[in-house]
């Protein structure tokens, strides 16, 4: 979106990546996959089958997975192994040469990519590649491990699974990666534990995805998550597991309990909407606030607000509604429309805010302008005071592992006190969760929490000229 219609969104997460192997029409139940994982990225999608005869076929396409596919493209993708991907574009840009999965013509044998989260070396790697020879058809990252792989594959012949680990030393940052040849899908997530991929069973055959919202959609059976710093082999062998890492974390992205997951996923044995609802007990006993009513910020937040409302005995309300039929395509009014009183995602509910003292729940505040605009647009629906709370910590700095939390410019906390915050904003009140409350909420002693506190998990490498360039300072 650009132009006079463009305005200023939420967070994005990059992508979502999802497999079958060992199942009929596989291509048919990637598609009602990555359908469960349309949240993680609605830019642009696809799906590689493999067919009986070992070939590869690809379709792909921008927009969303019910835009892209229709049932005859689906039935153009026969055979029992198929991965597939939905992506929001950051790193790398859009345009279809970077909608994924990514299909390599080899002639040591074809292989497809699909890969979620974000290379911090993907500038270094890619200048080692092209000094070798290495000649690149997009600017995405995935494409980077794909050329790692195949570098010594000429001289060498190496068992490609060697090849494959010995890439993944050579990266470093966020990702989860499934890999398909003809026979066999390799499933890969990094060391730090970054972002999500578990593996379930369906039938006699499995299943991989980036949530496990999308197992229960295909009625299949978790298993486990894959570790971090693993690589999980799956053939006609059944699953194979090896490390390719001796170091390892669970630090896993904060953002995918507080945002980005579904509500009914489970990340790493904690459920995402009980995360959620503890988060919002959890914000009442450090914020508490003298209110009528808890109102929730559709559809993230409402977990959160359901457990403040518990825990602080206040009604929970649906004092906010959320027009959820907004495409793609929408044509988003424009500043003077705006001013005149259209509103686009959300209403107030005039009945049900009038005369009343509000306490708002949202999950997180990045540029800060979603936040003012609810404020008013509750203040002008005839609420009398609105008390913000948020249920995370403040965002002060970048995400360098594939979260569009871009440049300390654009974060209204980077360079605020929370008064300055609360002025910015036009709250009666505001608090933000602790970092303490995330571990407790989660039940874990281990999370990436580098957009909060610029403890990064990982080197960044990026110069800061670089990063400059990149207007990520
Ligand atoms: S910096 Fe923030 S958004 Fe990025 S991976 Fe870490 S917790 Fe997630």
């Amino acid at each position: 979106m650009t132009g006079m219609f463009s305005q200023s969104q939420g967070l994005h997460e990059e992508c979502g990546v999802f497999g079958i192997w060992g199942v009929p029409q596989a291509a048919s139940l990637v598609y009602y996959g990555l359908h469960s994982l349309q949240h993680r990225g609605q830019e642009g999608c696809g799906i590689v089958a493999v067919n009986d005869a070992g070939q590869l076929r690809r379709v792909k396409g921008e927009g969303l997975v019910t835009e892209v596919f229709n049932e005859e493209k689906v039935a153009s993708l026969p055979g029992p192994m198929a991965i597939g991907h939905v992506r929001y574009s950051t790193t790398g840009g859009g345009g279809i040469e970077n909608v994924q999965p990514f299909l390599f013509r080899h002639n040591t044998g074809d292989f497809a990519l699909a890969h979620n989260g974000n290379l911090v070396n993907s500038v270094q790697l890619r200048k080692y590649l092209e000094d070798r020879g290495s000649l690149f058809q997009s600017s995405s990252d995935s494409e980077i491990l794909a050329h790692l792989i195949k570098k010594d594959a000429i001289d060498r012949r190496q068992p490609r699974i060697l090849a494959i680990m010995e890439a993944l030393n050579m990266i470093e940052g966020a990702f989860a990666f499934l890999i398909m040849t003809k026979n066999r899908i390799y499933a890969c997530r990094d060391k730090y534990g970054l972002r999500p991929l578990s593996i379930a069973r369906l039938g006699d055959g499995y299943v991989l995805s980036s949530e496990t919202c999308a197992f229960d959609t295909i009625g299949a059976e978790f298993i486990r998550d894959i570790e971090p710093g693993e690589v999980v082999t799956v053939d006609g062998h059944g699953i194979r597991s090896r490390h390719y890492s001796e170091y390892r974390r669970n630090a896993m992205c904060a953002m995918e309990y507080i945002y980005f997951a579904r509500p009914d996923s489970d990340i790493e044995g904690c459920n995402v909407h009980s995360f959620r609802k503890e988060s919002g007990r959890l914000l009442w006993e450090e914020a508490p606030a003298d209110a009528d009513i808890v109102v929730g910020v559709p559809d993230s937040s409402l977990s959160a607000a359901m457990g403040y409302s518990e825990a602080s005995g206040l009604p929970y309300e649906m004092g906010l509604i959320k027009n959820k039929y907004i495409g793609r395509t929408f044509i988003y009014p424009s500043q003077s429309m705006r001013e005149k009183g259209v509103r686009m995602k959300l209403s107030a509910v005039k009945t049900i805010v009038k005369g009343r003292r509000v306490v708002l729940i949202d999950d997180s505040v990045v540029r800060g302008t979603t936040s003012r605009r609810i404020v008013t647009m509750l203040r002008e629906a005839g609420a009398v005071e609105v008390h913000l709370r948020i249920a995370s910590p403040m965002i002060k700095s970048p995400c360098f592992y594939g979260v569009d939390i871009s440049t300390y410019d654009e974060l209204l906390c980077a360079r605020r006190n929370l008064e300055e915050a609360r002025q910015a904003i036009g709250a009666d009140s505001l608090a933000f969760l602790s970092e303490e409350a995330l571990f407790k909420a989660g039940g874990r002693n281990d999370l990436c929490l580098a957009c909060f506190n610029g403890h990064y998990p990982t080197s960044l490498y990026q110069s800061l000229e670089e990063a400059n360039r990149d207007g990520k300072f």
